[in-house]
């Protein structure tokens, strides 16, 4: 190999790259001809590079030369050429972009191929590795490309895939842009024949904002329908022009479409994903929404024109009014760009509010896939009440996991002189219905949302209030005002004063018997069926909330438990018959380290599982010594059942 200079050479694959690589060249898949809307794609890409330098006025190399893509096929050659007049690339760009880079995305690509089972390659492009997609097609690749920027020389890359590249200058006259031939394997010969070329263009590349030229005739209709009016634009083209921006196949769940006149130009086309990716255990995607200025566009990933807990939205958004040379930093700070974002917030937000009024079902998908999400907009202070509508439940008022509320129906339904919304969380319905915490509400009637997710903790806190009602956890109710809401049922018989003060005094007995683990120990106002549960002393955060922000930092201590015990429960009515009988009754200190284990056990605090298990096998044990020495009827032999 001539070593001219500079960045010529032969290369070796970036490892993961050549993971990708063995993958692709290896296995046959379903959709091969992704690959051809992959380089079109990459050619847009470089078109709209080279655009908008000329709109800058930045200099150029041969600039008088036509924005398009051109497509040549050689049938008995067996090749398949791309070219365009776009950015083109230095030797040093080629090394860096094709082949010894890796993006972010290449392990999450081979692992989400690895997962698909018919071999799903169509998702190469949202990886930002679709250029290596040619190599399941080509047994042999070779790029001839010039960079615009002026007194470059033209190189070419080659490689067949496995393992290397090369990399050479060449004195051949090329002008300004890439072509980009595969040299077809014997299977993938259809892709040098026009009906398949042209049925790929057609169904993945319509949409591509510059001419594209199949052996020299036009194939695509360029549109940008999103600067389209409305009443224009048939759901088909949306759905296409969807597939066309997410390199995807799936039709979007919804979409919005959108434009502005006073006091901003703009116009926006808005797409909700039917799959969130990020769900699928792969990591933070790129922003979805491409930003286009004046009929350029200036950014593929735009930030700065959505929210963060709306990046799982795909469209364009498009401004007249904005400078083309915005940049990444200046985008930030750019008033009109903060009131576009504003706008289009607000809108998208109500959007899903109006879709869920009239098709529940369709949102609740949504909410399913994105809610996650759109809960970390519970910091937009702005936007605040829209996203508290956007809130789904189920409740302690709902069947099961399939029916959901809404903040808004939770008001609607609360018993009349209830003054706050009430939420208890758990890592499952089960364990949250099993909360003692949720005894006394239930007893009342009053409903409770259940919430299952860590990042409620933060955002219905967060939310602070929906209504004028203020949001909180149950473990932080106060117990007095919760017995004033005439809900359902009243309470029921109390018991006689000097039972009541044998049970106090047990308590103190309690406290003793327990000593530091517990800070006290008194009788509840909030339990109906338990004997016993912890209360946290922490009147800022619910216990919940501190358990995550202990797991969160490990200095962090919990803060210490009160044991609230129940005064009409029968264990606790026996336990005060001991105490009244005799104080010291050695069994008491049993019975209120059982109590307190099981408590503990509720409340997700145990720490010494081992000494919870020891004191079950001496109950257990008990009951089997009781059972012999005392009863031993041979009478009582369990019957069949
Ligand atoms: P992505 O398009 O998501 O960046 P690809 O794997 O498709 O990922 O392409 C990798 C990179 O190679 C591109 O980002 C670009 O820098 C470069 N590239 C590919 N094709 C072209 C082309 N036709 N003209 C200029 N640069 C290109
Ligand atoms: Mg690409």
């Amino acid at each position: 190999m001539s070593q001219v200079k500079g960045k010529t050479g032969n290369y070796k694959f970036k490892a993961e790259i050549n993971q990708l690589l063995d993958i692709l060249t290896h296995s046959l898949y379903t959709h091969r001809d992704v690959f051809i809307r992959e380089l079109i794609s990459n050619a847009a890409d470089a078109l709209d590079k080279v655009k908008l330098k000329t709109l800058l006025g930045e200099k150029i190399c041969d600039e008088n030369l036509d924005l398009e893509i051109k497509i040549s096929i050689d049938k008995d050659k067996k090749t398949f050429t791309i070219s365009d007049t776009g950015i083109g690339m230095t030797a040093e760009e080629l090394k860096k972009n094709i082949g010894t880079i890796a993006r972010s995305g290449t392990a999450d690509f081979i692992k989400a191929v690895a997962d698909s089972k018919d071999k799903d390659v169509s998702l190469i492009g949202k990886f930002g590795v679709g250029f290596y997609s040619v190599f399941m097609a080509a047994e042999k690749v070779e790029i001839k490309t010039k960079s615009a920027q002026p007194d470059e020389t033209a190189c070419i890359w080659k490689s067949d895939g496995k393992g290397s590249f090369t990399i050479e200058e060449t004195s051949d006259k090329i002008k300004r842009g890439t072509t980009i031939t595969a040299f077809l394997k014997e299977d993938a010969a259809s892709f040098a024949e026009e009906w398949s070329v042209k049925s790929a263009i057609e169904k993945y590349s319509n949409f591509v904002p510059f001419p594209i030229l199949l052996n020299g005739e036009k194939v695509n209709t360029i549109s940008a329908i999103w600067r389209d009016p409305k009443s224009s634009v048939k759901e088909k083209d949306y759905k296409e022009f969807y597939k066309f921006i997410s390199h995807g196949d799936e039709d979007p769940e919804t979409w919005l479409h959108f434009s502005a006149d006073v006091p901003l130009q703009f116009n926006a086309l808005l797409f909700v994903p039917k799959k969130n990716m990020e769900f699928l255990g792969f990591g933070k995607l790129e922003e979805g929404v491409q930003l286009f200025v004046k009929r350029v566009m200036v950014d593929p990933h735009a930030k700065e024109v959505l929210p963060n807990y709306l990046r799982f939205l795909r469209g364009v958004v498009e401004s007249d009014d904005l400078p083309l040379n915005i940049s990444r930093e200046t985008l930030q700070e750019n008033p009109y760009l903060i009131k576009i974002k504003n706008t289009l917030t607000s809108k998208i937000l109500s959007h899903l509010s109006s879709l869920a009024e009239k098709e529940p079902e369709k949102y609740k998908k949504i909410w399913n896939e994105f809610g996650r999400i759109l809960k970390e907009g519970y910091s937009d202070f702005q936007h605040k009440d829209q996203i508290a509508e956007l809130f789904r439940f189920e409740s302690s008022g709902t069947e099961d996991k399939d029916e959901l509320i809404s903040l808004k129906q939770y008001v609607e339904r609360m018993p009349e002189n209830q003054e706050k919304i009430y939420f208890l969380s758990g890592q499952s319905r089960e364990s949250v219905e099993k909360n003692p915490n949720l005894e006394i509400f239930r007893d009342k009637g009053i409903e409770v949302l259940f919430c299952y997710d860590p990042i409620d903790e933060f955002a219905l806190p967060g939310l602070f209030e929906f209504s004028g009602k203020q949001i909180i956890s149950v473990d932080q109710a106060d117990i007095e005002e919760i017995k004033k809401i005439s809900g359902t049922k009243q309470d029921k018989k109390e018991i006689d004063d000097e039972k009541l003060k044998v049970v106090e005094k047990l308590t103190r007995r309690m406290k003793n018997i327990l000593g530091d683990r517990i800070e006290d120990v008194k009788i509840s106002g909030r339990l109906v069926k338990s004997p016993a549960i912890l209360v946290s002393t922490n009147k800022t955060m619910s216990a919940q909330m501190e358990k995550i922000m202990s797991m969160l930092n490990q200095d962090t201590a919990v803060s210490p438990k009160i044991m609230e015990i129940n005064k009409k429960h029968p264990l606790i009515l026996k336990m005060a018959d001991i105490y009244k009988n005799n104080p010291k009754d050695a069994v008491l200190s049993e019975l209120t380290n059982g109590l307190y284990l099981t408590a503990s056990l509720l409340d997700g605090s145990v720490d010494k599982p081992a000494e919870m298990a020891e004191h079950i096998l001496k109950v257990v044990n008990r009951a089997a010594e009781l059972y012999t020495d005392e009863t031993r009827p041979s009478n009582r032999t369990e019957k069949n059942k």
